[in-house]
């Protein structure tokens, strides 16, 4: 569960984020939609502190990211993230990539490590490419090898940058399915979507962001088909 209460983030005098309330409950699927700049991103970064936050709170799972005292380290366990590019080591096989952090941050012996990384990959698809190296695989498959290093650590919340926008046309129906195996499992999920028709499908609720707030919220079927904000009606009669 998240809980974001008056989430404000500057970079300089440049305020993006100007007071976000959002809650994300246990199991719920959220995808925020919005136009570019609008701080859709840096919104996610927010959640598990790859951002300095401005003012508000964040608490994600009972552990407020924004006091000093609690253990960053320890939150981002609970949260995993899937980026646009990847973002895989190049000089590490497929298996070495997912073993790294739970090995790096003693969840795991190496053993254990390398058992629930082939575990991970069969659950994406990919064990053929357990010693592979990710420049040869295509963009489809390094994001599920992504998304498999992310689950690694066991998180209880996933957060999902356009991990689809990089790809190309074919492939995004292969990550959009490993998606959407992980919503039927029943985990909290944050997706960044530029793909209306899969947060329509698969969202629990959408969020509108624009220029730094939310600007409409509601279940896919009330937002996409009876917006209420002029924003959100302008916004969506450019996409859809
Ligand atoms: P897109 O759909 O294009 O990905 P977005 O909604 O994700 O857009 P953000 O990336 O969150 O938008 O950016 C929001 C604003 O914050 C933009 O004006 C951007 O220039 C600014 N911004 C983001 N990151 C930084 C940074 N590290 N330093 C300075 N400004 C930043
Ligand atoms: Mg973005």
């Amino acid at each position: 569960k998240i809980t974001v209460k008056g989430l404000r983030k500057s970079f300089g005098t440049n305020e993006v984020l100007k007071g976000i309330d959002v809650e994300i409950r246990e199991g719920e699927v959220v995808c925020v939609i919005g136009p570019s700049g609008s701080g859709k991103s840096t919104l996610l970064r927010c959640l598990n502190k790859l951002e300095e936050i401005s003012d508000g709170h964040v608490i994600v799972d009972g552990f407020d990211v924004t006091d000093p005292k609690v253990d960053i380290n320890e939150v981002r366990r609970h949260v995993g993230m899937v980026f646009q590019h990847f973002n895989l080591f190049p000089h590490m096989s497929v298996m070495e990539n997912i073993m790294l952090a739970p090995v790096e941050l003693k969840k795991a012996t190496k053993d254990e490590a390398k058992a629930q990384a082939l575990k991970l990959l069969a659950r994406v698809g990919l064990q053929e490419k357990a010693n592979a190296r990710p420049a040869s695989l295509s963009g489809g498959q390094k994001q599920r090898v992504a998304i498999a290093r992310a689950l690694a650590m066991n998180p209880g919340i996933m957060l999902f940058d356009e991990a689809t926008s990089a790809l190309d046309p074919e492939m995004v129906g292969e990550v959009l399915q490993v998606i959407r195996d992980l919503a039927a499992e029943g985990m909290t999920m944050v997706l960044v979507t530029h793909e209306m028709g899969f947060a329509k499908e698969i969202g629990d609720r959408v969020v509108f962001m624009a220029d730094g707030v939310v600007c409409e919220s509601g279940k896919p079927a009330d937002l996409f088909g009876n917006p209420q904000q002029a924003r959100t009606k302008e916004f969506l009669s450019k996409v859809l």
